[in-house]
C-alpha cells in the first residue's frame, strides 16, 4: 500500500488522488497488471492539434491525448479523439506545438539541489573578490543565524584560504558551500567549531576517506574533499518546516523544467519520509524514486542496521508504488579526476606512479553486490575513471555468474573516463550506461591536464558504449548540472565546445536516442515502464508541451527549449502561455 492510502485524506480532490492511487497499487502490486480505463468515456483533458511525440515505437507521433483521471485515455488522431470531448472536457489547443511524455531524470541530488535554489551561489564567480562581493550581498540581505547552505564553483589559484574568504561575510554564523561536481565542501570557523574541527582532527579512516585540507601552520583551511566533507554536513541543521518549504521550491522547479519523475542518486528514511509527508499533503508533484546511498567518499558496511533501513526503506516505500519509491542501493565506487580521487588503470599526468583507487578494496565491494543482489535489490554505482568501471564491470558480472539470471537492471553513473575495450562490456552485461552528459573538456583545465591528451580521445565515449547495445538513461545529477534537460541534450547532441567546435564528435548521440534516454528507456530504468515514459492509453498522464519543436529547429537551438505546460498524472503542475 502506499503512504496515501494508510493516512487517508479528507477533502474532495485529495481523496480521490488516494482513491486513484489505491487502484494503482491493487493493479501493480495484486492483479499483476496496471489499470486500464474503459476506452469510452469522457476525457478531463484533450491535447488536440499537436505535434505529440509519444516514445512509443508502435505509434510514435499523434495529434491528441485524451486523459481521464490521473491516466491516459486514448492517443491518436484529432478526429478520432474528439469522440472522447464531453461537456466537462477541457480541450487544450496545442496549436501544432510539441509535446511529450514528461521528463525523467535518472540522477538527481533533488535534496541538495532544491537547498541551492535559496542558497548563496558562488558559481559564477571567477576571483576571490568576485566571491567576497556575493557573500557580503548574500549576508546583508538574509540576515539570521542559523546555517547558510550554498554552492561554488571553480575560482582558480587564489592567495585566502575559504575558510577565510567565507569568515569576511560571515564572522559568527556557520557557512556550508558544496563544490560544482558535490564531492568538495567548503566551511568556515563557524561551522568548522561546531563539527570539532581544529588543528588535531584527523582525516577521516575506515570506510570513510577524504581530506581536511590543512595550510602550512597545520590549521584547516575550510576545505573538505569526500568523505571529511561529511563531517560538516551532518551538523548542518535546517528545520523540518523549512527543509520542506526548499523541497517544495525545488518541485516547482522541476516541474517549470519539464519533470515529472525523478531518480534521487543520495537518500535515506529521513529524506523518504520529507517527500512522504509532501505527498500526503497532495504537494507532491515530482514521482521520486530513492537509492539508498552513503556521501561521496563513504563505504557502504552492510552493518545489520544499514541492511535493516534499506529493508524499513523498501517495505515502506515498495517499487509498486508511484510516488516514493525505494529499492535501489547506490555506490560510490570513486570519487572525481579533477580531485585525483577517481581510479584510473594508468597513473594521473604529473603525479607519478599514482593512479588513485577505488573507495572499496575489489573484493569488498563484490561481496556487498552480491549479498546485496541476493535481496534483490537494484545497484547503481557512480564510477568515473577507468580503473574504477573496469572493477565495477568485473564484480557486476561476477555477480551474474554467481546468482544466475535475473532481472537487475543494475546501472554505472557517469563513466567520464572508460577503456575501450570495456565499452562492449555494458550490453553484453546488460548493464545500463548511466550517463548525465556535460561537455567540453579541455587540456587546459584540471580534467584535461590530470588525464592527458591521449585519454582525453576515448572520453564520454557515450555513443560507443550505446552503439553497442547497451540501454542509453539520461540525466542531470542536479545540481552538479543544471536540472533543465534542453541544455543537456543539446550537449549529447552537439559535443560542442565554445568555440563551436565538437568534442569528438562520433562520441555524438542522435535526438531520437536522446528522447528515448530521457523518457521511455528512463522507466525501463527505473522498473516503471508499465507505467510511465510514453504516452499510450492506461498510463499514467504524464506529459509536457514544449515552446519549440525539437525536431524541427536547428540542433544547436534545443537548449533554448521552454516549457509551457507540465501534467503529471492528469494533473496540470505548470503552466505558461498555452
Ligand atoms: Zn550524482
Amino acid at each position: 500500500m502506499s503512504d496515501s492510502d494508510k493516512r487517508p485524506e479528507k477533502g474532495g480532490a485529495k481523496k480521490s488522488i488516494a482513491r486513484r492511487d489505491f487502484l494503482q497499487e491493487v493493479a501493480a502490486g495484486v492483479v499483476g497488471a496496471y489499470a486500464r480505463l474503459p476506452s469510452s468515456g469522457h476525457a478531463d483533458f484533450i491535447f488536440s492539434r499537436g505535434r505529440i511525440y509519444t516514445s512509443n515505437p508502435r505509434q510514435p507521433w499523434a495529434q491528441s491525448v485524451a486523459v481521464s483521471g490521473d491516466r491516459i485515455l486514448a492517443v491518436g488522431g484529432d478526429l478520432e479523439i474528439a469522440q472522447y470531448r464531453g461537456p466537462k472536457t477541457q480541450v487544450i489547443d496545442l496549436g501544432g506545438r510539441m509535446a511529450m511524455p514528461g521528463i525523467i531524470d535518472n540522477h538527481v541530488h533533488f535534496v541538495w539541489g532544491s537547498n541551492s535554489l535559496t542558497g548563496v551561489q558562488l558559481r559564477g564567480a571567477a576571483t576571490a573578490d568576485q566571491a567576497r562581493k556575493i557573500l557580503h550581498e548574500y549576508a546583508e540581505a538574509h540576515p539570521g543565524s542559523g546555517w547558510v547552505w550554498g554552492g561554488y564553483g571553480y575560482i582558480g589559484e587564489i592567495n585566502v584560504s575559504p575558510r577565510q574568504l567565507l569568515d569576511s561575510a560571515f564572522p559568527n554564523r556557520p557557512v556550508l558551500l558544496i563544490s560544482g561536481d558535490c564531492h568538495d565542501l567548503w566551511a568556515n570557523s563557524a561551522a568548522l567549531e561546531l563539527s570539532g574541527i581544529n588543528r588535531n582532527t584527523p582525516n577521516p579512516s575506515g570506510d570513510v576517506r577524504g581530506t581536511i585540507v590543512r595550510d602550512g601552520d597545520g590549521e584547516a583551511t575550510g576545505l573538505l574533499t569526500e568523505g571529511a566533507k561529511v563531517l560538516v554536513a551532518r551538523k548542518f541543521h535546517i528545520s523540518r518546516t523549512e527543509q520542506l518549504a526548499k523541497l517544495r521550491a525545488g518541485l516547482a522547479h522541476a516541474n517549470q523544467n519539464g519533470l515529472t519523475s525523478v531518480i534521487c542518486a543520495t537518500g535515506d528514511l529521513a529524506q523518504m519520509d520529507l517527500y512522504a509527508e509532501l505527498h500526503r499533503r497532495g504537494e507532491l508533484t515530482v514521482r521520486t524514486t530513492h537509492a539508498y546511498a552513503e556521501d561521496v567518499g563513504v563505504r557502504h558496511t552492510l552493518s545489520a542496521e544499514e541492511l535493516s533501513a534499506f529493508e524499513e526503506a523498501r517495505r515502506l516505500y515498495p517499487r509498486s508504488g508511484n510516488w516514493v519509491r525505494a529499492g535501489v542501493i547506490k555506490f560510490f565506487a570513486d570519487g572525481v579526476i579533477e580531485g585525483h580521487t577517481a581510479a584510473l588503470l594508468e597513473p594521473y599526468i604529473g603525479i607519478p606512479g599514482y593512479k588513485g583507487s577505488t573507495l572499496y578494496p575489489s573484493d569488498m565491494l563484490g561481496r556487498q553486490y552480491l549479498a546485496l543482489d541476493r535481496l534483490g535489490y537494484q545497484i547503481m554505482t557512480h564510477s568515473i575513471g577507468d580503473g574504477a568501471s573496469r572493477e565495477v564491470l568485473n564484480a557486476y558480472e561476477a555477480v551474474a555468474r554467481a546468482n544466475g539470471a535475473r532481472d537487475r537492471r543494475w546501472r554505472i553513473e557517469h563513466m567520464e573516463a572508460i577503456s575501450p575495450g570495456d565499452w562492449p562490456r555494458l550490453a553484453q552485461l546488460h548493464v545500463i550506461a548511466a550517463f548525465q552528459p556535460w561537455c567540453c573538456p579541455s587540456l587546459k583545465f584540471q580534467y584535461g591536464k590530470y588525464l592527458g591528451a591521449d585519454r582525453l580521445v576515448e572520453s564520454m565515449p557515450w555513443q560507443s558504449i550505446v552503439s553497442e547495445g547497451a540501454l542509453l538513461s539520461l540525466g542531470s545529477d542536479w545540481p552538479v548540472e543544471s536540472l533543465n534537460p534542453f541544455p543537456i541534450m543539446l550537449t549529447a547532441i552537439m559535443r560542442a565546445n565554445r568555440d563551436g567546435s565538437s568534442f569528438f564528435p562520433d562520441q555524438r548521440l542522435t535526438l531520437d536516442q536522446v528522447m528515448a534516454g530521457y523518457t521511455r528507456n528512463n522507466a525501463y530504468t527505473n522498473f516503471m515502464e508499465d507505467r510511465i515514459g510514453s504516452l499510450e492509453p492506461g498510463k499514467l498522464a504524464d506529459l509536457i508541451v514544449l515552446s519549440q519543436d525539437l525536431y524541427k529547429i536547428p540542433h544547436d537551438r534545443i537548449g533554448t527549449t521552454g516549457v509551457l505546460l507540465t501534467m503529471v498524472g492528469g494533473r496540470i503542475v505548470w503552466r505558461t502561455a498555452i
